[in-house]
This record gives C-alpha cells, structure tokens and sequence, in this order.
C-alpha cells in the first residue's frame, strides 16, 4: 500500500511514511540538505577522482549497516539555486547527490538538471527503491541493490533495471556470504555484468576483502568490478563530511 504525500514522486510503503515526514514542509523549490562539501569520490569507477558532494536528509529505507544514519533528521532548508549555487562554488567539475535517498526529494530531479547544463559530470547515488526513469539521461546513475542482509531488498525496484543506460553502475553491498551467493545469482539471471558496470564492496565491519575478492574470482564473474570504500581507508571510517 503506497501512502499519499505531498510530493508527486514520493513512493513510500505506508511502514516507512513516518522515516519521511521531515519532507512534508519542504516547499516546492527548496530541498532538506545534510551537507554539501568537496572531497575525493569514494566508490565507482569514479572513484578516485575530487568530488563535491551534495547529501540531502531523509531516507525511507533503513539499511542494517548504514553509514549515514546522521543524514535520516539532520538537514536545513534551502532554495534550489542556493544548493546549485553552492556545488557550483567549489569550481569542480565532478559532483554527486546521495543521501539519504535523494529521489525523495523532488526538486533534486531539476538540480540534477541544473548541474549538467552548467556542464558537470552528474552522479546519483540511489537505493533502488525509487524511479529512476525520470533522472535527466546525462545523469550517471549509481544504483544499489540491497542485498538480503541489508533488511531492505524487498523495496529493490527491478523494473529499474530496465530504465539504466549502459553506463550506469549497479552497486551490490556485501555483509555474508549469503550476500554474495544471492548477489552472484542476480547478476548471471539478469546478465548484469553485460549490461551495466557491476560494483561489489563489502560492509566495512561484516566481510574482509579479501574474503570478497576470493568469492568474486570463484565465481567466474570476471567483468564485476572490486570496490573499497577509498574514504573509509584515507579517514577514519566514522569520519563524517569526507
Ligand atoms: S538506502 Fe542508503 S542512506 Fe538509506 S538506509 Fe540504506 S544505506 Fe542508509
């Protein structure tokens, strides 16, 4: 059962309406942002590469190793072109929206827009759980599928799979070996591995990488890709705004 809200995009099951409630007083025009600052991207075959980040607040999903459970109530107000005019401030010409979920918010759709014709390389970091066929197509879309450990892969929106373009990534968070057993069959039933870049790391306190990368060449999925989360080894790993 969907829940109706204010916001058109808004696609919440009515067991996570309370985690979005922050948003009701968002206007049109203003987003509820956690924090937008420069430093290094992380993960992705971006990764690597300075970055500047813009978090929004709010996520309807509640990951059992989420990172950025600081970003769930924590956020000010702001007008669109004050978020716009602040990512453009840093004169960086990578920047990506994450979260949260950023798709909750619907004038992420225009910034996002606003971004690439200021001639940004755009990147969107999202759980799956939304609709991703309304992102401006210059966007690239970095888009997780919550394995079972998570808690959340009953909201992975497979239709999805079909909107991404061949450049999109597709991001798997390893926490088991059950993870990986049910990440390696999703990959081969959908020939993900052909049809997008495939991105697996594992949770940073549940599986060693080397355990991952073992499983990985295992499998005989040669073209999914290894990932670490960079800023976890450059900065402690609670470090927040890195
Ligand atoms: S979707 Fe992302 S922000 Fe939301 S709970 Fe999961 S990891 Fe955290």
């Amino acid at each position: 059962m969907q829940t109706t809200l204010p916001y058109p995009l808004l696609d919440v099951p009515a067991e996570a309406s309370h985690r979005v409630a922050l948003l009701r007083d968002v206007p049109p025009g203003e987003l509820l942002i956690h924090e937008i600052y420069l430093s290094v991207q992380g993960e992705s075959t971006f990764a690597g590469l300075p970055c500047v980040f813009v978090r929004t607040s709010v996520c309807d999903s509640r990951c059992r190793w989420c990172d950025t459970p600081h970003a769930f109530n924590q956020g000010t107000r702001m007008t669109r072109a004050d978020v716009l005019a602040k990512a453009l401030s840093f004169g960086c010409p990578l920047v990506e929206i994450t979260g949260g979920e950023p798709l909750l918010q619907a004038d992420v759709f225009a910034l996002m827009t606003e971004l690439c014709d200021a001639g940004k390389t755009v990147l969107l970091e999202t759980s799956g759980a939304h609709d991703v066929t309304v992102v401006d197509s210059r966007v690239h879309v970095i888009m997780d599928l919550k394995c079972p450990d998570s808690g959340e892969s009953h909201r992975n929106r497979w239709a999805n799979l079909d909107a991404l373009k061949p450049s999109d990534q597709i991001k798997f968070v390893i926490a088991s070996r059950a993870d990986w057993d049910w990440t390696a069959s999703v990959v081969r039933k959908q020939r993900l591995d052909s049809r997008f870049t495939c991105l697996v790391s594992c949770v940073f306190s549940s599986v060693r990488p080397v355990e991952l990368v073992g499983w990985l060449l295992e499998s005989g999925l040669h073209r999914v890709r290894m990932q670490l989360q960079m800023h976890k080894y450059i900065w402690e790993p609670t470090t927040r705004g890195v």
